[in-house]
């Protein structure tokens, strides 16, 4: 019996030990890409599959916030593993390119793909530090019982005297914000934004709190009549089939603000280069792979927004009953401009009393 039991446990260990060994020697060569992703939707499961079965490399993926992110690259320093990120506001993508935590990407399937309105501006190496995957809206929601949507149909008319008490919005220096306050910089220049920021917050039935969901909330609940939110929180009560958010939607009127002027905000999420990646080639194929049409499907339609690849479309029911099927008209100014307002604009919340 006991001789019996060594046999067992011989061809047991040579079992064990081979595959081991095996499995050594396979992860020596095993491909693999570092992601810290900022991003938590159950479909970009498909997209990370997708990727290793077109290319083997196998994807190790951190999650983490964008502040979490941003913070823990630059705590890590030259020991960092990361190879690759994806954030989700070009605020925060700023940030991450002033800090020096990014790499410049070489890439001519990239610069193809993505129009340059949606990436960071070129160095003069040609290099770019980060690419938008997906975009989305900064819309003005309101209570159709008591707004009328001529009153509501700009940015500008949020600042304006007639919404006195009836706005709501979250914290003003949240990058949502930040982005959406540097574009009508952009537009109208630093000293009419200034003023109509301070009428904004004016017009604030209450102190900011909460994210873009709690703004939409409130309207339906008549704590303010006007709201702003980004598309896809919208798109996410439009696809719910809980009673609450089916009686909130049916309350509210939405608007893709400055279709007659400069046109919608439009922020992005996106992906950047490591500055200390140590496979730098598999996270600039994984960030080529994003660009894709399939992946941008997943992508963008995942989290219920556009794809920011030139000529590719998303069939989201939610997103076709926002735009009433029909494209509408958003802002063309470079979205990296927007970022690079970010101090300014923390600034002028300041002054105006916006916290
Ligand atoms: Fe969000």
């Amino acid at each position: 019996m006991p001789n019996t039991l060594k046999a067992l446990l011989r061809n047991l260990c040579i079992t064990v030990c081979a595959s081991a060994a095996g499995a050594a020697s396979v992860s020596a060569q095993e491909q693999v890409v570092n992601l810290y992703s900022a991003r938590h939707y159950s479909t970009d499961e498909a997209l990370y599959t997708g990727f290793t079965k077109a290319t083997s490399i196998k994807i190790n993926r951190v999650d983490a916030d964008d502040a979490g992110i941003l913070a823990r690259l630059k705590a890590e320093g030259s020991a960092s593993p990361a190879d690759v990120i994806l954030l989700v506001d070009a605020a925060r993508l700023h940030k991450g390119e002033v800090d020096g935590l990014f790499q410049p990407i070489q890439s001519k399937v990239l610069t193809a793909a993505i129009p340059a309105q949606f990436r960071s501006a070129p160095g003069a190496d040609g290099g770019v530090a980060w690419f938008g995957f997906s975009t989305r809206a900064r819309l003005i929601v309101y209570n159709k019982a008591k707004v009328q949507k001529d009153d509501v149909d700009t940015y500008e008319e949020l600042g304006a005297p007639k919404n006195k008490g009836k706005v709501c919005i979250r914290s003003g220096s949240h990058p949502y914000n930040l982005s959406l306050f540097g574009a009508v910089i952009e537009h109208i220049g630093e000293q009419k934004a200034e003023a109509w920021l301070k009428g904004l917050v004016s017009n604030l039935a209450r102190a900011p709190k909460g994210g873009d969901t709690d703004q939409i909330n409130a309207v339906a609940a008549g704590e303010c009549d006007i709201a702003v939110t980004n598309s896809y929180y919208l798109a996410r009560l439009m696809r719910s089939t809980k009673p609450e958010d089916v009686a909130t939607v049916s309350k509210i009127g939405v608007v893709f603000p400055n279709q007659d002027s400069w046109g919608t905000h439009v922020n992005i999420a996106g992906g950047a280069v490591a500055r200390h990646a140590k496979n730098p080639a598999n996270a600039i194929r994984f960030l080529e792979y994003l660009a894709s049409a399939d992946a941008q499907n997943y992508f963008a339609n995942g989290n219920n927004e556009w794809p920011a690849a030139k000529s590719v479309t998303v069939d989201n029911p939610a997103l076709k009953a926002m735009t009433g099927g029909k494209p509408f008209k958003s802002e063309t100014i470079p979205i990296s401009a927007v970022g690079a307002n970010t101090t300014k604009v923390q600034q002028m919340l300041d002054r105006v009393g916006f916290q």
